[in-house]
This record gives structure tokens, sequence and C-alpha cells, in this order.
């Protein structure tokens, strides 16, 4: 199939089929660039009242950035992959301090700004200014993948070069912005992951997988590490009223999120006596505990290369203060729902 060809087929379908969605109907970067943010690892449906959201609370590129990131944070809250808000609040600062509010207009100072990948980069520079970058996400590997029968792994360095210039030779250069918009509706909406609608698509006649009836065989994946396991034991202290929480500052998941004080340990299997023993070693001066109680389900999270494991420990206590040495805070309960919290803990305390 030539490029034409298949430009022409693809618009024909796009023509009728084309998503409505409120980030099509803007050409303002910043506007484009928190909805791709926000749509990244992120369904379209889940991701819309996000979007809603940050429109109206920061509705430029300065109300973002002069956000505390606290509050961004929270605005984030359940969308996963916390390194986005930070991130985006990162570049948020930069677009305002550093290029005076005005957004790049080039592929490449668009990758400048932190969280800003290729795909990103393509899909702004082509949406915001017309410029001829063809966008390469999950929906755009699975089509190209299965017209053209390619078996390259698409997370290998040399299947995303195979697949990005494939997918340039594709674009159509007069307009790139209709182009990147019909490929990713084609992907989400006509060759979809698990049910591609073959008998009714405009592909079929030219489509490698259609024809030999491999549809499950494409996209290729290399094979995927392991999952390292985690186990988090949440020390949830309460005199009934206040508990404790702490900020993560480290450099690991959901940093700059909250958290109840934690024991990282080997397993989930844990009896409150050795429990006390592990939490007297590991902050010593901690208040008094009258008794501990563990929830009876361990909760579940599987983040991308990780799987954490979450139980969460009742510490009974009179009088509830935090140690000088900590960098704890003491809260009301009914204030928690104030601070961004994992999506591991916000299930814990909506049970
Ligand atoms: S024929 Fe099926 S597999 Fe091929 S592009 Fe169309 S929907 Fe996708």
């Amino acid at each position: 199939m030539t490029p034409e060809d298949f430009q022409s087929r693809l618009s024909k379908w796009h023509e009728e089929y084309a998503r409505e969605l409120p980030w099509k109907e803007t050409r303002d970067p910043y506007l484009i660039w928190l909805s791709e943010i926000i749509l990244q690892q992120t369904r379209v449906q889940q991701g819309l009242p996000y979007y809603q959201h940050f429109h109206s609370t920061y509705p430029t590129v300065e109300a973002l950035a002069n956000a505390p990131q606290d509050k961004v944070l929270k605005s984030w809250e359940g969308l996963g992959y916390y390194s986005r808000a930070r991130n985006l609040h990162a570049a948020a600062k930069y677009v305002t301090e550093e290029l005076n509010g005005i957004f790049p207009d080039s592929y490449d100072g668009l990758l400048k700004l932190k969280g800003v990948g290729p795909y990103t980069a393509a899909a702004i520079a082509s949406f915001a200014f017309d410029l001829p970058h063809a966008v390469v996400d999950g929906n755009v590997y699975r089509v190209l993948a299965r017209i053209f029968g390619i078996d390259t792994p698409i997370d290998t360095t040399s299947g995303k070069k195979e697949f990005a210039a494939l997918a340039d030779k594709l674009l159509d250069q007069k307009d790139p912005a209709g182009f990147n918009q019909a490929m990713m509706d084609f992907g989400a909406l006509q060759c979809t992951p698990g049910n591609p609608d073959c008998d009714n698509c405009p592909m079929a006649s030219h489509c490698f997988a259609w024809q030999h009836q491999r549809i499950s065989d494409f996209p290729v994946k290399s094979k995927a590490k392991p999952k390292k396991e985690r186990f988090f034991h949440y020390l949830v202290f309460t005199d009934g009223k206040n508990t404790l929480i702490e900020k993560r500052t480290e450099k690991d998941i959901w940093q700059g999120l909250y958290q109840f004080p934690l024991l990282e340990l080997s397993e989930a299997k844990l009896t409150a006596e050795n429990l006390l023993k592990k939490i007297q070693n590991a902050y010593p001066g901690i208040p008094a505990i009258q008794f501990a109680t563990k929830t009876e389900t361990v909760l579940k999270q599987t983040l991308s290369h990780q799987r954490i494991f979450a139980c969460f420990w009742t510490l009974q206590t009179d009088r509830l203060f935090v140690p000088e040495e900590y960098d704890w805070k003491l809260v009301q309960r009914s204030k928690l729902a104030t601070f961004a919290f994992p999506r591991i803990i916000d299930r814990y305390l909506n049970d």
C-alpha cells in the first residue's frame, strides 16, 4: 500500500468516525500538552475529567507553575504514574520562568520539557503548530504492526526506530495534525487491542494480520522482566481522633505523595508482637502503643515494574505526638482527604 493510498483510506474513515474530544478543539499548546501528559498510560474516559479539572483549575501555564506542588499532586490523585504530575509542574515552571510563559514551538524545543518524549513532542508539534512529525504511541504500533506484518518487538530500540521511520513515511505532510488524530482514533476505535472490527475495516484488503488470520500475533513485545515485589506495612497511629502521616521524599515510587509511617519488610506475614519489636528498632521515641491490629485484607497495587502489597496496622495510643526526630505530621483523621495519597492508601481510607 502506498502512503497516499494509506492516507486516503484513513482520512475517509476519520471523516465518519472521528472522536469528539475537548483538546481537539484547541490549538493552544498548553492545553494540548496537558491532555497529552494526562493521556500517557491513561484511557481517554479516565483522563477526560482530569483534563477538565486541570483546565478549569489551572487555565494557563502560569497558573499551573504558581500552584504549590501538593495541590497539583492532589489534583492528580487517582491517575497513577505520579512522576507525570511532578514533571508537569516542573515543566510549567520552566516555561513560565525561563521562556516567559511562551511554549516552545519546535519539536526539539518541546523535547526539552520534563516528561515530554518523542511521542508527546510529535503530538504537540503537529496538533498545535502543524509540524510534520508522526506520533507513534501504543495505538500506532498496533495498527502498523498488524497492517504491515512487522514482527520486530515494539519495546526494543530497533523496533522503535523501524516503526518511527514507517510512521514518518506514511505521514500526510499537508495535514500532519489530521493524520495523527486519525491514526490515534483508528487504533482506539477500529483496530482495538482485543476486538478489532476487521469485517468493516477500510484497510482489510491490505492488512497482513487480517489476510493471514494472525491478528493476535501483533504487535510483538519482547519478554517483560518479572516485577519486583515489595511489602509495605503502614503504621496507622490513632488516638481516636488524630493520626500521623509523612511525605514520601525519596527518589522512589510516589515521590511527593503522603503516606502513613512505613515499615518496608520482605513479606506480608507478620504478628503484632513482631511488628512492635520492629517498630521499636526502626522508630525509637514514638508514642507508646497500647495495641496493634492488622486489617484482614492485604491490598495490592501493580505498577509498571513493581507489585506492591500493603498491610495496614492500626496502632492505638493514648497520646499522639510527633517525635522530634521524624518529619511526620499530626493530622485529624477527618482532614486526611485534603492530602494526596497513593491509590493503595486511598483504597484503604475509602474502605
Ligand atoms: S483489518 Fe483488522 S487488524 Fe487489520 S487494520 Fe483493520 S481492524 Fe486492524
